[in-house]
This record gives C-alpha cells, sequence and structure tokens, in this order.
C-alpha cells in the first residue's frame, strides 16, 4: 500500500477505501464491551478532542503473552477505529510482538503521511497511516495505543 493515489481492482480509490474501512470499525467496533478477567486496565483521554478510552488486558499466567483485549470507549470515528483496529491485531501475542506493533503504529503516526505502516504488523490499523498528516488527528488514532502501552506496564 504505498501509493495512496491508486486504485482497487473496482476501481474505488484507496483513500477513499480507507475511509470506508475506518467508518466501518468505528460504526461496528470489534472488541467492544470490558471483560473479565483481566489483569490491567488503563484509562485514556483525549482533551482536545473529547475521546475516551478504557483498555483491558488479558495475559497469560506467566504474564508473557497477551491473550486478549477488551475496550470500552466514545468519541470521533478515528479514536474508536483506532481502538477496534488494535484488537484485531493485538491479540495472541508475546509481550515482544506487541510492543513490535505499538512501536510500528507509533513511527507511521509521527510520520506526517510519509510513512504507510507495516502491514505485516498492523494489518488492517494501516487506513489510519493517512490521519497522521492532521496533527490534531494523531492523538485520536493514538489513544488506544497509548492505553494498551500503559496497561502493559502493570499487566
Ligand atoms: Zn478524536
Amino acid at each position: 500500500m504505498s501509493d495512496h493515489g491508486a486504485a482497487t481492482a473496482d476501481g474505488m480509490p484507496l483513500r477513499e477505501l480507507y475511509q470506508e474501512v475506518i467508518m466501518d470499525h468505528a460504526r461496528k467496533p470489534h472488541g467492544y464491551g470490558l471483560t473479565e478477567p483481566s489483569d490491567a486496565e488503563s484509562h485514556q483521554v483525549n482533551p482536545t478532542c473529547g475521546d475516551e478510552v478504557t483498555l483491558r488486558v488479558r495475559t497469560d499466567a506467566s504474564g508473557g503473552r497477551v491473550e486478549t483485549v477488551s475496550w470500552e470507549g466514545h468519541g470521533c470515528a478515528i479514536s474508536q477505529a483506532s481502538a477496534s483496529l488494535l484488537f484485531d491485531v493485538i491479540r495472541d501475542l508475546d509481550r515482544e510482538a506487541v510492543d513490535a506493533r505499538i512501536g510500528a503504529f507509533r513511527t507511521m503516526m509521527q510520520s506526517k503521511g510519509s510513512i504507510d505502516g507495516d502491514e505485516e504488523l498492523l494489518g488492517d490499523a494501516v487506513v489510519l497511516a493517512g490521519a497522521s498528516r492532521y496533527v490534531a488527528r494523531i492523538k485520536c488514532a493514538m489513544l488506544a495505543w497509548v492505553a494498551l502501552e500503559d496497561a502493559l506496564t502493570r499487566a
């Protein structure tokens, strides 16, 4: 996904496709609803936009592996879609793999649109790359990922 101006097979511009994926996730978020048991929770607020995300992490007995995450929140489409996309990417992974994905996501969001994102690590979450061009949107997109990072310090 290197060319944002490229068209998909059915002629839809990639940017519109990305927009559609974001709206789909915002409308029908994956992993929504806090679940038990969990090992740690983090609540993050983005005051500039009014976004809120509460995210829970469940690890295995050793704490070395993230089994699943769950979350609740409200706010703009980007913040909610980002949490939903995170849920799809961060499950049944060891901590190192989770850290790599958080790092890859942050690098993408800090790139001001110059990095498309590593699809192998981030899956559909690369659709948020375009949002990194808008400074005000970076916090929206990062919110759930910061919550995950924060929760993991206590998991
Ligand atoms: Zn927002």
